[in-house]
């Protein structure tokens, strides 16, 4: 059975690379001249199984308000004329709701547990190398009020199977000497040791590669224009290719992996996907003074900023914005970014030699993504993973994998289908 995997960032190469081993022949199609160029490329390279909560929490309409009208505010919302815009923030805020947020909560944790087993797992058996490490993620807290939580936060992670350790201020330096450097503003956190961090854009190029030596093909530069339906069906792809060459390509089934661009090329017999583009910015410095250097991952919990080492530089990483789909830089946000790495890492890195990225997190207003069969008898979706796609790709594409070749998935989760459509 031919399969065409629609999108070539985390979640399309993954899916591609389980489904090959699941036994089918699988194509990839991307519109860049290589895999994870778009949000794969600069994200903050967590691995984050201990932080399941997702940003549709009882607390998040009051943030949201605090920091209302602020350019540096951690989520910024920019209204627009777009009512799919709309839609999704009132989808947000019903999933605000508590029982909503602990059964979101629930999931992701189900899958994210599983997803970092399969990473670990497809790591030994596909020898595949890129920078990464082992050495957990610190989560960082500056307030007396989240310091005061912090033993029931534990308590609540324990029970979803994620075990962490409360620190305070001092262990947290004890834990990451490198912070001693730094402005010292935190009060104390929490340490997540079985946590990841890694390079989710070399992470995919290698395994594209393995999945090449094991016979997935990859068309790219290959921009999809239009999904054919028939009969509820998809009969065929249109793809205009670098060169303008236009072609139709064929298989027996599909999978859309398209990020945030995943609801915008469905037919209108297809169910129409609650995924809006929250935009991320990121910088990455080169590592001049290694001492200073981090090697835990970081996780400023007050101002969603989260901080990766990956081989020879440092990640900095976070904000959101729903603004629609531009990709265009705003100064402020990446000033914030900037400021946090002096405060904490200073003389780290030169910081005009920093790069900038800013990319469109596909979300949800679960942050659950969307993973199952579509209406269409032939369509399956892998995408919607929000601020989780690294931590997520893994156990994601293994559970599709297991869906389409019919058989259960390993955690517990609400795989979309006709019944789930609403969520
Ligand atoms: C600032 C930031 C920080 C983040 N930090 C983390 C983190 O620390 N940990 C974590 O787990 N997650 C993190 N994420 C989230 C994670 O990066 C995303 O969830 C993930 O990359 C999404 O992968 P994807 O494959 O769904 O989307 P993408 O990587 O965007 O892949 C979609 C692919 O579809 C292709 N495509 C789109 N339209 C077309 C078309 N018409 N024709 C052909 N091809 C098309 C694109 O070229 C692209 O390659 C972060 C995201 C951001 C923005």
């Amino acid at each position: 059975m031919h399969l065409m995997v629609l999108g070539g960032g985390l979640a399309g190469v993954t899916s591609a690379w389980y489904l090959r081993k699941a036994g089918f022949d699988v194509t990839v199609v991307d519109r860049q001249p290589d895999v994870a160029l778009e949000t794969s490329f600069a994200n903050g390279g967590q691995i984050s199984v201990s932080h399941p909560e997702p940003w549709a929490n009882p607390g998040a309409p009051l943030t949201i308000l605090r920091w209302f009208g602020r350019e540096d505010a951690p989520l910024l919302f920019r209204a627009s004329k777009d009512p799919a815009q709309w839609r999704w923030g009132a989808a947000f805020l019903a999933e605000c709701l508590p029982w909503r947020a602990r059964r979101n909560t629930e999931a992701i944790a189900a899958l994210a547990t599983y997803s970092r087993d399969c990473l670990r797992n497809l790591r030994v058996e596909s020898g595949i190398e890129y920078p990464h490490r082992k050495t957990g993620i610190l989560h960082l807290f500056s307030t007396h009020q989240a310091l005061a939580r912090l033993a029931a936060r534990a308590d609540e992670l324990a029970k979803l199977g994620i075990s962490t350790e409360v620190c305070n201020a001092e262990r947290c330096m004890e834990l990451e000497p490198a912070l001693v450097h730094g402005g010292r503003d935190f009060l104390g956190g929490l340490f997540a040791a079985d946590d990841e961090s890694g390079d989710a854009h070399l992470f995919t190029r290698a395994l594209a590669d393995k999945a090449r030596q094991a016979g997935v093909k990859f068309i790219l530069g290959a921009n999809i224009k239009r999904i054919r339906e028939i009969e509820g069906r998809i009969e065929s792809i249109d793809v205009e290719h670098a060169d303008g060459w236009c072609q139709q390509l064929e298989a027996n089934a599909y999978v859309l992996c398209l990020g945030s661009f995943s609801p915008l090329l469905l037919p209108p017999t297809a169910e129409r996907l609650p995924i809006y583009p929250v935009k991320g910015y990121s910088i990455t410095v080169p590592i001049s003074d290694p001492s200073r250097a981090p090697s835990t991952s970081i996780t400023d919990e007050a101002r969603r900023i989260v901080f990766s080492r990956l081989g020879e530089h440092l990640r900095v990483a976070g904000t959101a914005e729903l603004s629609g789909f531009s990709t265009a830089p705003n100064p402020a946000r990446s000033h914030a970014l900037i400021d946090w790495l002096e405060r904490h890492f200073p003389g780290v890195g030169a910081i005009d030699e920093v790069s900038h990225w800013s990319g469109l997190r596909p979300a949800t207003p679960s942050n659950l993504p969307i993973i199952g069969r579509s209406r269409l008898l032939n369509l399956w979706f892998n995408t919607g993973h929000g601020t989780l796609g690294w931590t997520l790709a893994c156990g994601s594409a293994a559970s599709l994998a297991a869906l389409m070749s019919g058989n259960a998935p390993k955690p517990r989760f609400p795989y979309f289908g006709r019944d789930t459509l609403t969520r």
